[in-house]
């Protein structure tokens, strides 16, 4: 992105974050001590559940002094039923480090955050940002996600290495705009409309500028390899003809999986509510209505971290849509001319067999 399109991207981002943004307790104020301890409520736990906690908390021990000073017991008391007591126990202890090293008051740089007991980069950059309006990027896996579909970034999030790489992005993302709503807006969005499992995306509001939802790739990302299981996928393939027979083929992004290979449409049924909504989709986009092929074709294909469960549909196309860049019509001969990747050579083979008429 130039820096016109980092400004479009997060005025978008913004504008929706204030518009449509969760209304938490720990974002009505900006004192450190209070997003620390909303921060260590927030690991491992759901938003909702760690409300009342959180008012029940900064009410019973309002300063860094109070907690500094309370019985453990007491503390631990105000904590039961979230689970994870080694956090409240961490936190006191940072608290009391807090106290006797600064005064009560958290530091604003990094370094010295780092240093407190039970405080690791991900609260730092929630402190820097929130609490002292710094441009520190809180990379977490709602960040990765959403930055991941965004950019097509094929890196497996597990790897430290790739940790880096999504601060360097964010961080040029977020010097150009307020960090603190900037981390929070990505928070929300990775929790609302990006979802691990479903995207919203005709709600996002930077969806102009994804290239995961141009390619209706959006479920392949992030990468997650290692040790994790493959994660399971399914889509329609759509052989979708035009008057004089040709296909229509997609050139995929130059990043990511499969970089810069052809294949016939694919659409992630995972995406849409019901087979209308889907229909609906690929009216709009590709100008056609497709059905179930009359010989049924549904096949798997394995990559590492990754299951396509795969099934033919078929149309012609009935609306004249003009072509996006990097979709082609190809007569069936020329489609060898084009690399494709071994999971549509299927499909090739299958019009081959079923569609002789094209030969
Ligand atoms: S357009 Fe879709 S995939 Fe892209 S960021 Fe928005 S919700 Fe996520």
């Amino acid at each position: 992105m130039d820096a016109q399109q980092i400004r479009q991207f997060n005025h978008n981002l913004l504008k929706w974050f204030y518009q449509k943004g969760r209304h938490l307790p720990w974002r009505e104020t900006n004192n450190p001590y209070y997003i620390w301890i909303s921060e260590v409520m927030l690991q491992q736990t759901q938003v909702n559940t760690v409300i009342p906690y959180f008012n029940q908390f900064i009410s019973r021990f309002p300063t860094p002094d109070v907690l500094a000073d309370a019985p453990e017991q007491e503390v631990l008391k105000c904590w039961e039923g979230l689970g994870y007591y080694s956090r409240a126990r961490n936190l006191q202890s940072g608290v009391r480090e807090v106290v006797e090293k600064y005064n009560g008051q958290l530091p604003d740089n990094k370094e010295e955050l780092l240093s407190i007991h039970g405080i690791g980069p991900y609260t730092a950059a929630a402190l820097l940002s929130m609490a002292f309006s710094q441009p520190e990027p809180a990379i977490d896996g709602n960040l990765m996600r959403v930055l991941s579909r965004v950019f097509l970034i094929d890196d497996d999030i597990s790897k430290q290495k790739t940790r880096k790489k999504f601060e360097q992005l964010a961080s040029e993302l977020i010097a150009e705009t307020d960090p603190s709503a900037f981390n929070q807006s990505l928070m929300d969005l990775g929790a609302m409309i990006c979802r691990p499992k479903k995207t919203d995306c005709e709600q996002c509001p930077v969806n102009e500028f994804c290239l995961a939802y141009d390619e209706g790739a959006q479920l392949e990302y992030p990468v997650k390899s290692g040790k994790s299981k493959p994660r399971t996928l399914n889509y329609a393939v759509l052989l979708i003809t035009d008057k004089q027979g040709r296909y229509l083929i997609e050139q995929r992004p130059e990043k990511g999986l499969l970089a810069g290979m052809w294949q016939f449409p694919m659409v992630a049924l995972d995406e849409y509510e019901d087979q209308h909504q889907r229909a609906s989709y690929i009216q709009t986009r590709y100008g056609a209505n497709v059905i179930p092929v009359s010989e049924p074709f549904s096949y798997t294909h394995r990559f590492s971290h990754l299951i396509w469960n795969l099934s033919l549909l078929e149309g012609w196309q009935l609306d004249q849509i003009g072509l996006r860049e990097r979709q082609k019509w190809v007569p069936f001969t020329e489609l060898n001319n084009y690399p494709f990747p071994v999971a549509h050579q299927k499909v090739i083979e299958w019009i081959k067999k079923n569609r002789q008429n094209h030969t």
